[in-house]
C-alpha cells in the first residue's frame, strides 16, 4: 500500500485528514503552500512546490527552521513570530530560490511573493500560520530585462559622438545623453525642462525656438543649426535634427533628436566664403575681364569690369552665355565655333575679336583654360584684355611695312633691270673683270634685297588678309629642281644634293611653293657656314607629299624650335648674332604652307644641323 505522501503528492499530519477535498485543493494551489503549527512553526503540511523551495526535504512535523533559508539574518523568522503575536498578515516579496524545478537536473532561479497569515482555532486563538508563496519569476525577469535594456540604451546613447535628446510637446527636455553633458560641463538635471536653452548662444536662441514652434505645429521634422556654449568657453556649431515622437496609442509626444558637431564643416564653409570673397575682390580690381563657366558652358562668374566694359544691364542671355549681340557680327561665328571646339576638347584657347563697349567695338584678346580639380573637369576660367591700342599700332606698323616695301620694290626692280642689262653687255669682256665681278656682287645683293622686300610685303599682305594664291596642278619635282638650281647658282660653298623622287603632283601656287623652298634653302646655307652640303629629299604617303631640307649647321635648341615660325622671331645667342636677318622668312613660309592645308616643322639638335620639312596634300585628278 502507498504512503500518504506518495499517493497525494503532499504530506499531512492529523490536520484535514478527514477532508480529502480540501487537501486536493491545497495540492493544486498555484503556489507554494505550507501550514505551520505552534510558535516553533512545526510544518504540519506542505505541498510539493513548498518542498522544492525547502531543498526537497520532507518537513513534516519538523520546524521550518531546519530547511528554510533565511538570507536576511533571521528576518523571516522574526516575521513569522510577529504574525503569530499580532495576528496581522505579513509579506515577503521576491524571495529568490534556486532549485531543480523540473526535476531534470538543471538548477535555475525563481522568485516568490510570500504572504504569511495567522490560522485561528475555533476559539479564535492563533493556532498556526499559513504560508503561501506566489511565483513572480516572470514579472521579476521582465523587470530585470527592462533595467538591462535601459542600461544598454544609456551606454549606447552615452557612447554616441552626437548629443541625443528627447523633448515633450512643449519643447521641455526630458532626456539628454552624456555627450551633451560633456559638451556643456553641467550635470543631467540642469538641462531638463528649459535648462538646456542656457547653453545655446544667445544670438541663436530665437531661431532655435522659432523653428521648434513652427515644426511642432506641423509635427514635421525639426532642423536648425546653432552654437553651443561649451564648458571650455568656446562655442561649437551643431546641426540639430528632430523627429516627431508618438506613443504606442498614437498620441504625439514631442521630438527625439540629435545634435551633430559641425564646427569643422562651418569653419571650412567660412574659409571657402573668405577665399571666394578674396577671389572676387582680386578679380574685381584686376584691369581685365575675368569669367568662369561650369561644365555645361553656362557662365558662373563675371567680374565687375564686364559691366563697365560692355555698359549694358544684361550681360548674359537666358542660356547663360554672353549676349551674342555684344560681339562684332564679323567675329561672332568664329568666336562661337572656336570656343565650342576648344571647350569640347578641354583645350586652352586664345582668341582675338571685337566686342561692343558702349557704342564702339573694341578688340579683346581672350584666353581660356580648363579648370581641373583633382583631375576632374569643372568648367573654364579665362581672362580678356582690351588690345585695341595694340591692334591699332600693329595696323599702323603693317601699313607702314606694306607701303615701305611697296615703295622700295619699284626702284629695286629698276636697279635690277639695269644690272641685268649691264651684265649681259659685259659678260664676255674679260678685260673688264673687276667690273664684271662688281656687277655680279651687286646682282646677288639686289636678289637678296628683293627677297627681303618680297617677304616684308607678304607679311603685310598676310596680316591684312590680302595674300591670294593662284593654285594650279603642277609636278612638284620641277619646281624643286628649278629652285635648287637658282639657289645653287648663288651658293659658293655648298652643294645642294637633290635625291630624285617619283613625280608628285600638287595643286598649289607654284611661285609661293618656290618661295618656301628658297627660304628653307637660303636658311640652310646661311646657318651652316662650316659645312658644304645640303640634302633635299621628297617622300610621300597616300595623301600627302613631304619635302625635307637637311643642313649640317649650327642647329636649334628644342625650346626655340616652336618659336622660330613666329613673326620676327630670331634665336638669340652669340653664334646667331653673326647672321643677318629679320626673322620673317620662316613665318612667311609657314603661313603659305598653312594656306595650302599643309604643315611645316623642324627636327634639329644644337650644333648638329637641322632638317626643315613641309608637307602638301597630293593632287587627285577628278574628271
Ligand atoms: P632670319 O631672317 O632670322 O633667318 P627666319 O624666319 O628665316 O629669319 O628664321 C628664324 C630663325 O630661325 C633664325 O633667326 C634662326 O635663328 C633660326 N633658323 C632658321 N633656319 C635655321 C637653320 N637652318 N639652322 C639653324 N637655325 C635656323
Amino acid at each position: 500500500m502507498l504512503s500518504e505522501t506518495e499517493e497525494t503528492g503532499f504530506s499531512a499530519g492529523s490536520f484535514y485528514q478527514s477532508d480529502n477535498q480540501l487537501r486536493q485543493a491545497f495540492m493544486q494551489a498555484p503556489g507554494a503552500l505550507a501550514i505551520l503549527r505552534g510558535p516553533e512553526s512545526l510544518c504540519e503540511f506542505n505541498n510539493l512546490l513548498f518542498q522544492k523551495i525547502c531543498g526537497g526535504r520532507d518537513l513534516l512535523n519538523k520546524p521550518l527552521r531546519q530547511a528554510w533559508h533565511d538570507p536576511e539574518g533571521g528576518e523571516w523568522f522574526r516575521m513569522l513570530e510577529e504574525v503569530y503575536k499580532t495576528g496581522e498578515t505579513a509579506h515577503k516579496y521576491e524571495y529568490a530560490v534556486t532549485a531543480d524545478w523540473d526535476s531534470d537536473g538543471n538548477l535555475s532561479e525563481r522568485f516568490f511573493d510570500f504572504a504569511c497569515s495567522p490560522y485561528r482555532s475555533a476559539g479564535n486563538d492563533i493556532d498556526g500560520l499559513i504560508l503561501f508563496g506566489h511565483d513572480v519569476t516572470v514579472k521579476v525577469q521582465a523587470r530585470q530585462q527592462f533595467a538591462e535594456q535601459q542600461l544598454l540604451f544609456k551606454d549606447i546613447t552615452d557612447a554616441a559622438a552626437t548629443a541625443l535628446w528627447t523633448v515633450d510637446t512643449k519643447g521641455d527636455i526630458i532626456f539628454v545623453n552624456q555627450t551633451w553633458i560633456d559638451w556643456t560641463g553641467e550635470p543631467y538635471d540642469v538641462h531638463l525642462g528649459r535648462g538646456w536653452i542656457e547653453f545655446v548662444v544667445p544670438l541663436d536662441r530665437e531661431q532655435v525656438i522659432n523653428n521648434f514652434r513652427r515644426d511642432v505645429n506641423l509635427k514635421s521634422q525639426y532642423q536648425v543649426d546653432f552654437r553651443v556654449l561649451r564648458k571650455d568657453g568656446c562655442t561649437q556649431w551643431v546641426a540639430a535634427t528632430g523627429k516627431p515622437r508618438y506613443l504606442s496609442n498614437g498620441e504625439f509626444a514631442g521630438y527625439v533628436g540629435s545634435c551633430m558637431d559641425i564646427t569643422e564643416r562651418k569653419k571650412s564653409e567660412q574659409m571657402l566664403r573668405d577665399s571666394e570673397e578674396r577671389f572676387r575682390n582680386i578679380a574685381d580690381s584686376a584691369p581685365v575681364l575675368i569669367w568662369m563657366t561650369g561644365v555645361d558652358k553656362r557662365t558662373t562668374f563675371l567680374n565687375k569690369n564686364w559691366t563697365q566694359f560692355a555698359n549694358v544691364a544684361e550681360l548674359l542671355s537666358d542660356n547663360g552665355h554672353l549676349q551674342s549681340s555684344l560681339m562684332h557680327p564679323n567675329d561672332k561665328e568664329m568666336v562661337i565655333t572656336s570656343y565650342n571646339q576648344a571647350f569640347d576638347n578641354r583645350e586652352e584657347f586664345y582668341l582675338e575679336y571685337r566686342m561692343k563697349s558702349g557704342e564702339d567695338f573694341r578688340w579683346i584678346g581672350m584666353k581660356g583654360v580648363p579648370r581641373m580639380n583633382a583631375g576632374v573637369f569643372e568648367g573654364y576660367i579665362g581672362s580678356g584684355m582690351d588690345i585695341t591700342d595694340m591692334k591699332e599700332h600693329e595696323q599702323v606698323k603693317n601699313d607702314f611695312i606694306g607701303m615701305a616695301s611697296h615703295e622700295l620694290k619699284t626702284p629695286i626692280t629698276s636697279i635690277k633691270a639695269y644690272i641685268q642689262l649691264l651684265l649681259s653687255i659685259y659678260k664676255d669682256r674679260s678685260e673688264d673683270e673687276f667690273l664684271l665681278k662688281s656687277l655680279n656682287t651687286v646682282n646677288k645683293q639686289i636678289n637678296k634685297l628683293t627677297r627681303l622686300i618680297t617677304d616684308l610685303l607678304d607679311v603685310s599682305k598676310m596680316e591684312s588678309g590680302r595674300l591670294s594664291l593662284n593654285c594650279e596642278p603642277f609636278v612638284l619635282n620641277d619646281v624643286l629642281k628649278e629652285t635648287i638650281e637658282e639657289v645653287q647658282h648663288t651658293a659658293t660653298h655648298h652643294d645642294i644634293v637633290f635625291t630624285p623622287a617619283p613625280s608628285y603632283t600638287v595643286n598649289a601656287d607654284r611661285d609661293r611653293i618656290a618661295q618656301v623652298m628658297t627660304n628653307f634653302l637660303t636658311n640652310a646655307i646661311k646657318y651652316s657656314p662650316e659645312s658644304d652640303r645640303i640634302d633635299v629629299k621628297v617622300s610621300a604617303t597616300e595623301h600627302e607629299v613631304k619635302i625635307a631640307v637637311q643642313d649640317y649647321g649650327i642647329g636649334i635648341n628644342p625650346e626655340e624650335q616652336a618659336k622660330i615660325f613666329n613673326r620676327f622671331y630670331r634665336v638669340e645667342g652669340k653664334n646667331e648674332q653673326t647672321f643677318s636677318g629679320f626673322g620673317i622668312g620662316l613665318y612667311v613660309a609657314a603661313e603659305i604652307i598653312k594656306r595650302h592645308s599643309g604643315h611645316v616643322w623642324v627636327q634639329s639638335e644644337k650644333s648638329n644641323g637641322s632638317a626643315f620639312y613641309f608637307s602638301l596634300p597630293l593632287y587627285r585628278y577628278e574628271a
